[in-house]
C-alpha cells in the first residue's frame, strides 16, 4: 500500500492537482467526488491521512467525530434537505480504492437499500 501522502487525496490537500473544494477548516477538507454516483457526490477527508478506517487508533476519536460532523455541516450546505447517506469504503471487499480515510456523502435522489 502506497504511504497515505501519495494518494491522489493527498496531492489535493497540497493542491498539486485541482479539485473543486467546497469546504476546508484545520482538521478536514472537503470536494465533490471527480465520479459522481448521486447529483450530490462530496468526500470529506482528514488531512491528517489515516489510510482507512480500519487503521484508526483511540487517539483519533476528536478527529472522527469531527470528520462526522464537517459531513453533517457539509450535506447541509449543499441543501440535503431530503436525506443523504454517509458511506465508508474500507478495504478490498469494502470497494476502497484510495488509501486516504475518506466519507462519502450521496444525495439528491434516493439512495436504494442494499448497497452493491
Ligand atoms: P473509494 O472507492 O471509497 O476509495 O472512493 C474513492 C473515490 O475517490 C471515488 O468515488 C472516486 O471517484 C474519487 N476520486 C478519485 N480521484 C479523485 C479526484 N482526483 N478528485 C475527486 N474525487 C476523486
Amino acid at each position: 500500500m502506497s504511504a497515505p501522502e501519495d494518494t491522489i487525496f493527498g496531492r489535493i490537500i497540497r493542491r498539486e492537482i485541482p479539485a473543486e473544494i467546497v469546504y476546508e477548516d484545520d482538521l478536514a477538507l472537503a470536494f465533490k467526488d471527480v465520479n459522481p454516483q448521486a447529483p450530490v457526490h462530496i468526500l470529506v477527508i482528514p488531512k491528517q491521512p489515516i489510510p482507512q478506517i480500519s487503521q484508526a487508533q483511540p487517539e483519533d476519536q476528536l478527529l472522527l467525530g469531527h470528520l462526522l460532523l464537517t459531513a453533517q455541516k457539509v450535506a447541509n450546505q449543499a441543501g440535503l434537505d431530503e436525506g443523504y447517506r454517509l458511506v465508508i469504503n474500507n478495504g478490498n471487499n469494502g470497494g476502497q480504492t484510495v488509501y486516504h480515510l475518506h466519507i462519502h456523502i450521496l444525495g439528491g435522489r434516493f439512495m436504494t437499500w442494499p448497497p452493491g
